[in-house]
């Protein structure tokens, strides 16, 4: 049995970010995240500038990665309609490979125990964790931090309402050579679903779609579904076909759910995905998710420094996250049922480019200020 301050369970961007801040101020934190460093992940890999001022005061040296800096979004419909817009806050592009390996690196320097493993069971008994791996490790605290992402098998385990749902999205992601300009972020609209294009820090192209799954299924390959689906849209025709993919198999990823769910669930602290995914089309994840960390350890820190009881620390936490992200969720959940209607996508989305206020509207709805 291993004794610990706080256990964060998944080491992706919200627990990493968790546990830098919470060594940085000298608490013991043990991180348990179940797959290797680095790893590709399936994701935009544009990240707003929200997230710089917070990520420089944890030391976190982005710069040093050489991100794209994105300073537009280009938006094409199906049928040819489209807008170019200066972003308000504006982002960069960098590959989750990249992120998520120097937030580890950083994580390990500042002392966090960082364990290669599945946790199983997570158990609150007077007023202690019990968190257990796959291999019977058991670590117990006073503060847990769920961060395990959109979907896992803890969800099954803690009972979530949203898990017992199907959902029907499926993502699919691959990096690409080819020509694409630096400073845009490209979204464009096929049948059922949008795709998502930038540059990352080593000039390869990211090209990552959300489609729905019975649209794909009238398909035998993915191969197919793109030249029958994708393809559509002419953008999106010419950047594939001008562009050569660097991995061999597309990274997929399915049951995407925008559902509601709970930022406390059995008196763990959800940050991240785990407490709310919003549509990637807002291309904002990412920034709350580090945003909901940094929310959450300092919720932590007054816990643990006597500052506030337990049911003190989970109603703030629960105030705060609700505050920050709650209005932004249900924007993206607003969405994704419209772009489950095609007729309906299709009238909103050319609505959209002929009055560009409402894309500024969406971006601003959906966006926070930069977190310092
Ligand atoms: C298709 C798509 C495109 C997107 N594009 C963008 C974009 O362009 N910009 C943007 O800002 N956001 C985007 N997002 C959202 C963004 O990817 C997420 O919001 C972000 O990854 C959330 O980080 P996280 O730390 O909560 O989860 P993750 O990064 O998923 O981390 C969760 C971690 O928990 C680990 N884990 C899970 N279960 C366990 C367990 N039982 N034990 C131990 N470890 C476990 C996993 O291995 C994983 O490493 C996109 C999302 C999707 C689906």
């Amino acid at each position: 049995m291993v004794n610990t301050e706080i256990v964060i369970i998944g080491g992706g961007l919200a627990g990493l970010t968790a546990g830098i801040h919470l060594s940085q101020k000298g608490f013991a934190v043990v991180i348990i995240e179940k797959n290797e460093y680095p790893k590709h992940k399936v994701c935009g890999e544009y990240i707003s500038n929200e997230v710089k001022p917070y990520l420089e005061s944890l030391g976190i040296p982005i710069q040093n990665a050489h991100p794209t800096s994105i300073t537009q979004l280009e938006f094409a419909t199906l049928y040819g309609a489209s807008l170019h817009q200066k972003l308000p806050l504006g982002g960069f592009g960098i590959s989750r490979y990249t992120l998520d390996h120097m937030l580890y690196q950083k994580a390990i320097e500042n002392g966090c125990n960082i364990i290669k493993n599945t946790v199983e069971t997570c158990v609150f008994k007077e007023d202690q964790f019990f968190v257990t791996t796959q291999n019977q490790e058991i670590y117990t605290a006073k503060i847990v931090l769920g961060a395990f992402g959109k979907r896992a098998n803890l969800d099954y385990y803690l009972h979530r309402t949203f898990i017992q749902k199907q959902s029907p999205w499926l993502a699919v992601k691959n990096h690409f050579q080819g020509n694409f300009p630096d400073d845009v972020v490209g979204l464009y609209h096929f049948k059922g679903g949008y795709c998502g294009v930038s540059k990352v820090e080593n000039g390869r192209i990211n090209i990552c779609y959300i489609a729905h799954y019975k649209d794909f299924k009238l398909y035998k390959n993915l191969d197919d579904f793109e030249k029958g689906v994708l393809f559509k849209n002419q953008k999106l025709k010419h950047i594939f076909e001008t562009s050569v993919p660097v991995f061999e198999k597309p990274l997929t990823i399915s049951q995407i759910s925008f559902e509601k769910k709970e930022p406390v669930s059995a008196h763990i602290l959800m940050i991240g995905d785990t407490a709310g995914l919003i549509h990637p089309l807002c291309g904002n994840g990412m920034a709350m998710a580090i945003h909901s960390a940094k929310i959450a350890a300092e919720a932590s820190i007054d816990f643990l420094q006597y500052k506030s009881s337990r049911a003190t620390l989970e109603l703030a936490y629960t105030e705060t996250w609700n505050i920050n992200f709650k209005a932004r969720l249900r924007m993206g959940r607003s969405l994704s049922a419209i772009l489950e209607q095609p007729i309906l996508t299709l009238i909103v989305l050319q609505v959209a480019v002929l009055f560009p206020f409402i894309i500024k509207q969406i971006i601003k709805r959906t966006h926070g200020t930069p977190i310092s």
